[in-house]
């Protein structure tokens, strides 16, 4: 970083971490995520073009982000996705660049993806089986995400690992055969709660299967878990590691446990609207501002303005929770 600023919020959170959504679209329907039928997605024109995403990130690097999350929607649906990591990871400050993806396109684009200068990867698979699968996403694609999967540890990502979203009754049968298959592999897992942000608004608090009990299954039935060391207090996820050595595995919880006070995250979505929080019921337009011909310096106000606004936290359990108007492809998860 320069000695600028950095990009504080009004508790003093500093900012160093970018989530940057490259599309709504999605070749499946998670059901805790997107509508299954007639989805409004955004045209082309209404989404940010490669440009505008370099220019905004080269303007909070500059202000000391260094991480980005790439995602969507599914990133792997945006075309020439590679080459948009390749600027972003040419651009002074970033130094470490992850995409969270359904893992169902990345057999064909793991190798071009890690040759652009992408150094991580979070694959979603909740399930091993078909059947399951399908009742969760509304579409076909074990098998294919588990061939992205492999692709990715075959071309050496510095990190392959796997997000799994727990429900009460539904994928209780699940958490097992995962953390197996992930030991097998040497993949880390994070189990991670179900929130309010299913476009459908199905969301119930007892469907939360929470970090806690997911543990407890998991040390009873796979193996005894010990707490890891915690690099980053930043992290959303609490790691444990398996005390035979067999891996990691960590749980995020932001239902059970919020970890608001620590967030270091910012966000864009596709569609160029600059975020505080996933739950946050304002947005700052920063592709209009762009289409308008502000500089940096009116760019740079905007996301302040932004972060201004953030509040110290979610407030999920609390009864005047309000859910955002965004579902979570419209976000960026
Ligand atoms: N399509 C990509 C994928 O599924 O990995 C990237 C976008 S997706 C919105 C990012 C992450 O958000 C995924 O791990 C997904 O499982 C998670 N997610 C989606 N809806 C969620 C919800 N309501 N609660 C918790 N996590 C959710
Ligand atoms: Fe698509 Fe990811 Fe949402 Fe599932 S969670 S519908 S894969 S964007």
């Amino acid at each position: 970083m320069n000695n600028k600023e950095p990009l504080l919020d009004g508790l003093g959170r500093v900012h160093t971490n970018l989530r940057v959504s490259v599309t709504d679209r999605c070749n499946i329907r998670c059901f805790y995520c997107m509508p299954n039928v007639d989805v409004k997605f955004k045209r082309r024109d209404q989404l940010l073009t490669f440009e505008e995403i370099q220019r905004f990130v080269r303007i909070v690097a500059e202000r000391g982000v260094n991480k980005l999350r790439i995602t969507g929607g599914e990133p792997l649906v945006r075309s020439e996705l590679p080459s948009l990591i390749r600027q972003l990871s040419d651009t002074p400050g970033i130094d470490d660049i992850a995409l969270t993806t359904n893992g169902m396109l990345l057999a064909e684009q793991a190798s071009a993806l890690r040759e652009a200068g992408l150094n991580r990867v979070n694959i979603s698979l909740d399930t091993l089986d078909e059947e399951t699968f399908q009742r969760i996403s509304r579409r076909p694609g074990v098998d294919q995400t588990i061939a992205g999967i492999d692709a990715a540890l075959e071309v050496g990502f510095d990190l392959v690992r796997l997000n799994a979203i727990a429900i009460r009754n539904l994928t209780e049968g699940e958490l097992v055969p995962l953390a197996r298959f992930a030991r097998e592999r040497g993949l880390e897992l994070r189990f991670i709660e179900f929130m309010p942000l299913d476009a459908e608004q199905h969301w119930q608090s007892d469907q939360v299967l929470s970090g806690n009990e997911i543990r407890e299954t998991i040390q009873r039935e796979v193996g005894e878990l010990t707490a890891a060391p915690r690099p980053d207090p930043s992290q959303p996820a609490v790691d444990y590691q398996y005390v035979d050595g067999g891996g990691t595995i960590g749980f995020i919880n932001p239902v059970s446990e919020p970890f608001c006070g620590t967030c270091n995250r910012l966000r864009i979505t596709a569609d160029g609207k600059v975020r505080n929080c996933l739950f946050s019921t304002d947005d700052y337009d920063v592709l209009a501002l762009m289409r308008d011909g502000a500089d940096d310096r009116e760019i740079l106000d905007l996301v302040q303005r932004c972060l201004a606004a953030k509040k110290p936290g979610h407030g999920i359990d609390s009864d005047d929770f309000e859910r955002p108007e965004r579902a979570m492809y419209q976000i960026g998860g």
